[in-house]
């Protein structure tokens, strides 16, 4: 189809920012590989069984070489992702679950695989945490995987995208995402997605513009219609007028030119109009994170969430195991500020060497220090690990989903006692993360046991406003810059004047806002690495009165 037609401007849900301008590629999924015939006769099960084993290892190496591939090339979350995938495909329970289904339904290997894992997708979808929903993502990419393997079929689907063009599809999964980078595709329009998924992850991580919840968006838009994506404002312009066309190309001059001149001085510390000098730090989680923040002039560490070293493994990492990790990730960042979370894990984010209680409602359960509480083992040694971090780095520690004062109180008996049994010459210094409005209100107290305190708005919004910060339909009352959250930082500070205070949530990244955290008493911020240039140069053009 041509360029022209009707203009038409569909909104969604931004989930990765960025503007791009470009040509839609529309790419319907494929129905998947014919594995006829699907029924079977008793003498042909062992058949199907040993023919479901050599796909699981063809697979199962695949994804192998895949990881490795991604570390190395692309980047080390995503191949985190595929090293799960290998795991999950090769899971005993799993495996079982598709032989009998060859043999009790009489089914080939093909039509088992398909069965199974529907079942265990949709087990994953119509759970309540955003965490096992996105599962569904992961189950759906394994299955075509083994189903294509069983096939025979090699190629990818989205192979042959065209380059730099603007993808359309239905839903993402994290396959599809290793072909994205290497294609240079201009951006990505969703029907389905949320913020949380992998896809978006990633599309923040590598910069590509996404929008996500466009309905209907295969039957609205024709594949070769020219299309203006504002990933800012989850807007998509089809067939634009020239008008439009210009003050498009004009609004991405105007934030290109600001974005370099905030790398020009991204080096530089960010100083108010009034003086004041506001540390600006990068949230990482990964080593690729951290160079990426260096490079964008971070001035240290302020939120390094250990996640990653926990999630996929059979047995809890050792203390080695755990040091290893956050020298790795934090290597570039040596000699400036780094700000270690202890693990914030929870019922809705399960280990799997761990069993977890089902918990109704996992998001108010027993998740970050309410968890670690309850497995002292595991505090432990992650204490040990940073304790002896401490003596390389400039270390500092964060607790997470903090309520009652004991939550830190409890870290701190345990850090000092173990800091003597080490002989540790200075302990790192001591965080609460203020993310229940519970923690807000009681700053006195809390402060009482740490020496700075850090505000997680995503979670002090979510809380505030009993609002599941992954659940599209109630994003109105998901709003993280509303009067209600500014109270709760307003009254911290007035509470606890003297105390340190950063804010490490995503609030931290938006400039509008920049202002008024200041005049919450608010002097460092943590944001994602791409945002440090632009937050440094918002800090310039603001003052703290
Ligand atoms: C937050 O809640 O704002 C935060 C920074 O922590 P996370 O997003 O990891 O829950
Ligand atoms: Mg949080």
């Amino acid at each position: 189809m041509s360029g022209k037609g009707t203009t038409l401007i569909i909104h969604g849900v931004p989930i990765s920012p960025g503007l791009a301008e470009g040509i839609i590629h529309v790419h319907r999924a494929p129905f998947g590989p014919v594995d006829a015939p699907a029924d079977i006769n008793q003498h042909e099960v062992d058949e199907e069984v040993s023919r479901l084993d050599a796909a699981t290892l063809r697979v199962s190496n695949d994804l192998f070489a895949l990881a490795a591939k991604v570390e190395k090339e692309i980047d080390s979350r995503l191949a985190g992702v595929f090293e799960a995938h290998q795991l999950i495909v090769k899971d005993s329970s799993l495996q079982e679950e598709m032989r009998r289904e060859i043999a009790d339904n009489l089914v080939s290997a093909g039509s088992a695989v398909k069965a199974v894992m529907l079942r265990w997708e949709k087990k994953f979808l119509l759970m309540e945490s955003q965490v096992f929903r996105s599962r569904g993502d992961d189950v759906r990419d394994i299955s075509n995987r083994l189903s294509n393997a069983l096939a025979g079929i090699t190629v990818h689907a989205l192979d042959d995208i065209p380059r730099g063009c603007i993808l359309a599809t239905s839903r993402l999964l994290p396959s599809d995402t290793v072909f994205l980078a290497n294609r240079s595709t201009s951006a990505v329009l969703l029907e389905y997605g949320s913020k949380g998924s992998h896809a978006a992850l990633f599309a923040r991580e590598i910069g590509l513009p996404c929008i996500s919840g466009l309905r209907d968006l295969l039957i609205t838009v024709s594949d070769g219609a020219s299309a203006l994506v504002d990933g800012d404002t989850g807007t998509v312009t089809i067939h634009p007028r020239k008008k439009q066309k210009a003050d498009f190309r004009k609004n991405s001059r105007d934030k290109e030119r600001t974005h370099h001149l905030g790398l020009e001085h991204a080096q530089s510390p960010a100083v108010t109009r009034d003086g004041v000098t506001i540390s600006v730090l990068a949230n990482v989680g990964c080593n690729d994170d951290t160079e990426w923040a260096m490079l964008n002039g971070a001035d240290g560490i302020g939120l390094y969430r250990m996640e990653r070293a926990y999630l996929g493994r059979v047995v809890p990492p050792s203390i080695d195991e755990l040091l290893e990790e956050m020298r790795r990730t934090l290597e570039s960042a040596k000699g400036r500020p780094v700000c270690v979370r202890l693990l914030d894990i929870g019922a809705d984010k399960p280990l799997a060497f761990m069993r977890f209680l089902a918990e109704t409602n996992p998001s108010l359960g027993r998740r970050g220090i309410r968890f670690l509480r309850d497995y002292p083992e595991l505090l432990e040694a992650h204490l040990r690990a940073v304790l002896k971090l401490a003596g390389e780095f400039d270390v500092s520690l964060l607790v997470p989903m903090v309520a009652l004062p004991d939550d830190v109180s409890a870290v701190k008996e345990r850090i000092s006692r173990l800091g003597s049994e080490m002989q540790t010459s200075s302990l790192p210094k001591l965080g609460a993360m203020i993310e229940t409005p519970a923690a807000a209100l009681s700053a006195r107290e809390i402060a009482k046991h740490v020496d700075f305190l850090s505000f997680g708005t995503n979670d002090l919004t979510q809380y505030a406003f009993a609002a599941d910060r992954e659940n599209a339909a109630v994003e109105r009352y998901f709003n993280d810059s509303a009067d209600v959250i500014f109270r709760l930082l307003r009254m911290t500070h007035d509470d606890v004047p003297d105390v340190p205070l950063s804010v490490c949530g995503e609030l931290a990244g938006r400039p509008a806002h920049l202002s008024k955290l200041l005049r919450c008493g608010i002097r460092t911020l943590s944001v994602v690495p791409p945002l440090v240039p632009a937050v440094k140069e918002a800090v310039r053009n603001s003052s703290c009165t």
